[in-house]
């Protein structure tokens, strides 16, 4: 059958080639160590199980308006206020089907052919097909270690043309686990100022920073900013529902409208009882299951970056949010490792899973060919298993 040229542009994630291998080595019984979670390892808090369930119960399985329920866009203004600062009202919300619809979403309703994205590396895969499947086109930035990955605000100013429409902002940042400081944002938003471009802001690793690290949203940082952001966030991450599919977005209430047109033509409302359950996992409970949920990951993302940094030739910033190392492998490259040919993170990642059975996401997809990710989203024990493993098979 036929297959449009938009679909057949999309590419399979260049990650899928590790991650099914890994998952064929363990259906062989291959006792692999998995570093490649892109989710919490933690179960979804049971009182927000139990309001799903009495949402069920209460006949919560109708259509609801395609934006989401007011209780919940409600309840998603009332945490953009308490915990951000920032003012929005529940019209200027809308509720999408996960964080990555909310992208998708965005992009649709903001650009245009032929409209420039600045998409600083490293980027979440997802960035730029959404871009490209608005017909617009990622502008990369090649960001440096020396800048702990971040984009500067000359290196910002150096990339706006005239066809700039959008720059996507990711922190704290997947694949690269740090956070850009309040300063280093405001720079950023005076840079813009003067400009059409919109800010893109995914703030979906908001709650899981680590240290002295201070988390602001880019709205916040000034009326200028408030006015050109799209602030992004869901439940996936922070409450560990990565199954239950529910992001959102705020913004000015034309783009807000006209995301919620495009939702009723797409998929019409995020599943409904899911929308009672999030009413719930705004509410005060989850304080406690967060905080927990934060607290170990900062002890796995410390030492894993510790055991990273003991490795000649692997240079790792201890992170300061998300669950992800992402580590600077490059000096290996070149390299033969018992028999096979090092000349990438393709090359690496494939040869540690087949030789060391050690499963870590390769840089190339992120735009950062010298890194690769690990993700502390499992046990301490696996951590410790999986970097002896690593250490030893670079030792060689
Ligand atoms: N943004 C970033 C940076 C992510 O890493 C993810 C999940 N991998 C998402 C958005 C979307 O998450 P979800 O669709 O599960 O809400």
């Amino acid at each position: 059958m036929k297959v449009s040229k938009r679909a057949q542009s999309v590419p399979v994630s260049a990650t899928i080639a590790v991650t099914s291998r890994a998952k064929q080595l363990k259906a062989q019984g291959v006792d692999v160590v998995g570093f490649g979670a892109g989710e919490p390892d933690f179960d979804t808090p049971d009182y927000i199980k139990q309001a799903a369930i009495e949402a069920l119960k209460g006949g919560k399985t109708k259509y609801t308006p395609a934006a989401g329920i007011t209780e919940l866009r409600t309840a998603i203004a009332a945490k953009l206020k308490n915990e951000n600062g920032l003012n929005y009202t529940p019209e200027q919300i809308i509720v999408n089907i996960g964080g990555k619809h909310s992208v998708y979403e965005s992009m649709q309703a903001v650009l245009d052919v032929g409209d420039e994205v600045i998409l600083p590396t490293p980027y979440w895969v997802t960035y730029p097909e959404a871009i490209k499947l608005a017909g617009a086109t990622p502008k990369i930035v090649q960001t440096n270690k020396a800048n702990s990955y971040k984009i500067t605000p000359k290196q910002l100013k150096d990339a706006i043309t005239k066809k700039t429409a959008m720059l996507v902002i990711n922190s704290p940042s997947n694949p690269g686990g740090f956070t850009y400081t309040p300063q280093e944002l405001k720079d950023i938003a005076k840079t813009l100022e003067g400009t059409d471009v919109v800010v893109l802001s995914d703030e979906i690793y908001e709650k899981l920073i680590y240290g002295d690290t201070k988390f602001v949203s880019f709205a916040s940082l000034s009326e200028d900013a408030y006015n050109r952001t799209l602030t992004l966030n869901g439940f996936s991450k922070t409450f560990s529902m990565t199954g239950w599919r529910l992001g959102y977005t705020a913004g000015p209430l034309e783009v807000i409208k006209a995301m919620a047109r495009l939702q009723d033509h797409m998929t019409s409302n995020s599943v409904t009882f899911t929308q009672y359950a999030a009413i719930a996992a705004l509410g005060e409970p989850a304080k406690q299951a967060i905080e927990k949920m934060r607290v170990e990951f900062e002890k796995r993302g410390k030492y894993m970056a510790e055991r990273l940094n003991s490795i000649p030739g692997v240079q790792c910033p201890e992170p300061t949010g998300a669950f992800y190392c992402f580590p600077d492998v490059s000096e290996h490259y070149g390299r033969n490792i018992n028999g096979a040919e090092i000349n990438g993170s393709m090359d690496f990642a494939k040869a540690l899973l087949e030789q060391a059975n050690v499963a870590v996401v390769p840089g190339l997809p992120f735009g950062c060919d010298g890194n690769i990710r690990l993700s502390f989203a499992c046990s301490l024990d696996d951590i410790s298993k999986g970097l002896d493993r690593l250490q030893k098979w670079l030792s060689q």
